[in-house]
């Protein structure tokens, strides 16, 4: 059983203000087409669980999935759609922004990139963006198995020559046609979880350790 087999949805949220209060969640990014559903459905082991978040209407919003453990998984809307009409650019701007920014439960960021086309521009925004944030990107570069071994090879050293010195960024192959590199993911994101839980665990003591002599 892993992190993700629970995952069941949660809620949507269309504005900052009805983000669910949580514990610790990680979320899901990436460019509309990316494979981003289809990441989340191939992690949690489910074959339509993310892909409410493409049910007209609810593309802009934020999808929230609970994992258990008060452990939840976020989709966040897909960018670089070719053609969205000013005003909903502008919510998604904003929503996206102030929830990434802001959002202080929220541990890491899963960035889907199609290995065929990564880094694109809004790529790198994303990643220069959040890692102003201090927390950690890992970057699944998707639908590997359109490419051959040795292309998959050098698209993963090209990407990681590319964010050499962006700290807290990893990088990973990932299919969810052939289910490869799941494991990976999930060594990641546990290790996300287990630092949350070993900071909350200093907190707690913490107190004493104010009481302690000089
Ligand atoms: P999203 O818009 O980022 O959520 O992308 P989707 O998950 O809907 O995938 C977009 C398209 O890419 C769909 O036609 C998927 O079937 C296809 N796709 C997604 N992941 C893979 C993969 O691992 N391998 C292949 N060959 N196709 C994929």
């Amino acid at each position: 059983m892993t992190i993700f087999q629970n995952a069941r949805f949660f809620t949507t949220v269309n504005h900052l203000r009805d983000l669910p209060p949580t514990r610790a969640e990680i979320a899901f990014v990436g460019r509309s087409n990316a494979g981003k559903s289809s990441a989340i459905n191939t992690l949690c082991n489910r074959t339509r669980l993310a892909f409410v978040s493409k049910t007209p209407g609810r593309t802009q919003h934020i999808n929230f999935f609970d994992m258990g453990q008060e452990r939840y998984l976020v989709d966040l809307p897909g960018y670089g759609y070719a053609e969205v009409p000013e005003a909903v650019r502008v919510h998604w701007v904003e929503l996206l922004g102030q929830y990434l920014a802001t959002r202080s439960s929220l541990i890491g960021l899963l960035l889907i990139m199609d290995s065929r086309r990564p880094l694109r521009d809004l790529d790198w925004k994303m990643i220069n963006f959040f890692g102003e944030t201090q927390r950690p990107v890992h970057i699944l570069l998707s639908k590997a198995d359109k490419l051959s071994r040795q292309e998959q090879n050098k698209v993963l050293a090209s990407v990681k020559k590319e964010l050499e010195g962006y700290e807290n960024t990893t990088i990973q192959l990932f299919s969810s046609s052939k289910k490869t590199g799941c494991a990976e993911v999930e060594q990641v994101v546990q290790g996300w979880f287990a630092a949350l839980d070993a900071a909350s665990d200093t907190q707690e003591i913490a107190p004493d350790a104010g009481t302690s002599p000089q």
